[in-house]
């Protein structure tokens, strides 16, 4: 992507996040990677409903500013610079929605096999260990999840990252998890989850793999809810 598509890119869902309270204030960050590898990435201290272009700090592959001028840039920008160091996506998103964050600041995160469409779409949603923003830790606890290829985290303690090909790629897993994340509040208000079964869930993942050929699968094992709702451990 290049330079002035990508800065509009940022805008826009930088507009989204704060129209749909996703983030308040000036929470949240978003990048993109160039073509030429460079990245844009927004700055510290700025509301993401009112990003301008002059506001979106351009990097060199070295992450250092192409204008020794530029804005100072997000405060958790390690974590940008861990995910495309270590993976091929092009565009990170990092917000805190309400309903997916609480989850987030739960024990158990939240689970993935409540609706067939988010097994199908976006795979598991592991719960990174929490580190504290903008320390290395940081990106250093999401590594091994990135290597499982997962694409959607909640931060335990602090909020979502979702990674993409695109921003708006990105956005979008933004959306579905909150989305998802209110539906299975719902549910556990009402005292009345069923989860999707063991072999329902295989079957998912075997649509998924034949339809993208995505890795991040969810695993009963790994998401371990069941046991949590029947008052078993993770
Ligand atoms: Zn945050």
């Amino acid at each position: 992507m290049k330079q002035f598509s990508a800065k509009q890119e940022i805008i826009k869902v930088g507009t989204f996040l704060w129209e749909k309270g996703m983030v308040s204030s000036n929470e949240g960050n978003l990048s993109v990677r160039l073509e030429d590898s460079k990245v844009i990435i927004t700055p510290s201290g700025v509301s993401k409903g009112f990003l301008t272009p002059d506001q979106l700090i351009i990097l060199n592959s070295d992450w250092s500013p192409v204008y020794p001028k530029a804005p100072k840039l997000t405060s958790e920008f390690k974590l940008h610079k861990t995910i495309y160091e270590n993976t091929e996506y092009t565009a990170v998103c990092h917000a805190h929605p309400p309903y997916s964050t609480s989850f987030a600041a739960s024990r158990k995160g939240i689970p993935s096999c409540l609706l067939p469409e988010m097994v199908l779409s976006v795979g598991a949603i592991p719960l990174v260990p929490y580190a504290a923003p903008s320390t290395e830790g940081v990106g250093k606890n999401i590594l091994p999840f990135l290597k499982d290829g997962y694409e959607v985290f909640l931060l335990q303690n602090h909020g979502v990252l979702t990674l993409g090909k695109t921003l708006t790629d990105a956005y979008f897993k933004m959306e579905m998890v909150e989305h998802y994340s209110k539906i299975v509040h719902l549910n556990l208000l009402r005292g009345d989850v069923k989860l999707l079964t063991k072999t329902e869930i295989e079957e998912l993942n075997t649509i998924r793999n034949n339809l993208w050929k995505k890795p991040g699968n969810v695993i009963c094992d790994v998401c371990g809810y069941c046991k949590f709702l029947e008052g078993g451990e993770k």
